[in-house]
């Protein structure tokens, strides 16, 4: 008899870094999602640069992930933060610059509202160089309450951000 581990879903992660080698981190980052427990990295994006929102300081280099896991959304949170302070992560300040960011953008069809988490990602919708690299990885991907995602690139299309080829 086979025992069925728990369920795997779907979790989209928003990667992000402005500071140091960027292209080595987000390489780094994406190495130690795919050896997460329980996990497998699907899919990842191509590689974006954008502009700092609400900040100042270096452009940034992102991407997203889509990754199956049977790892419950607060347990993954914290092994993204587990990950970005392996790559010397610090929070000085609200939207510092930093080394790497990790965020949790989408988790199953799920609506989280916890002290630590928010899920859909509260800021997804407004941000370009998250749309652009999710909706690379599926054009139809809805959200709780934000429904399809596409609707909202119209919005965001004033913010600087470039795909770089060469995936
Ligand atoms: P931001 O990415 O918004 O610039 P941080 O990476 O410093 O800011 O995260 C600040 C806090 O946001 C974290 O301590 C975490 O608990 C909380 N948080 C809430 N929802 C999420 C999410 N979906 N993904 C990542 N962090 C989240
Ligand atoms: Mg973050």
């Amino acid at each position: 008899m086979t025992l069925a581990g728990p369920a795997r879903v779907s979790a989209f992660v928003g990667l992000g870094a402005n500071l140091g080698d960027t292209a080595r981190t987000l390489a780094s980052a994406l190495k130690a999602l795919a050896a997460l427990p329980e996990t497998e990295l699907v899919a990842v994006s191509s590689l974006y640069r954008s502009a700092p929102v609400d900040a100042s300081g270096p452009d940034y280099l992102n991407a997203a992930a889509r990754l199956e896991t049977a790892l419950p959304p607060e347990a993954l949170l914290r092994c993204l933060q587990a990950i970005e302070l392996a790559h010397g992560r610090e929070r000085p300040f609200v939207n510092a610059s930093r080394t790497l960011d990790l965020d949790l953008l989408l988790y199953a069809e799920r609506k989280i509202r916890s002290q630590h988490l928010c899920v859909p990602h509260p800021r997804l919708h407004q941000r370009a160089f998250v749309l652009l690299p999710l909706l690379e990885l599926g054009p139809d991907l809805s959200a709780p309450e934000l429904g399809a995602l596409r609707s909202y690139l119209s919005a965001v299309s004033d913010q600087r951000v470039e795909r770089l080829p060469g995936g």
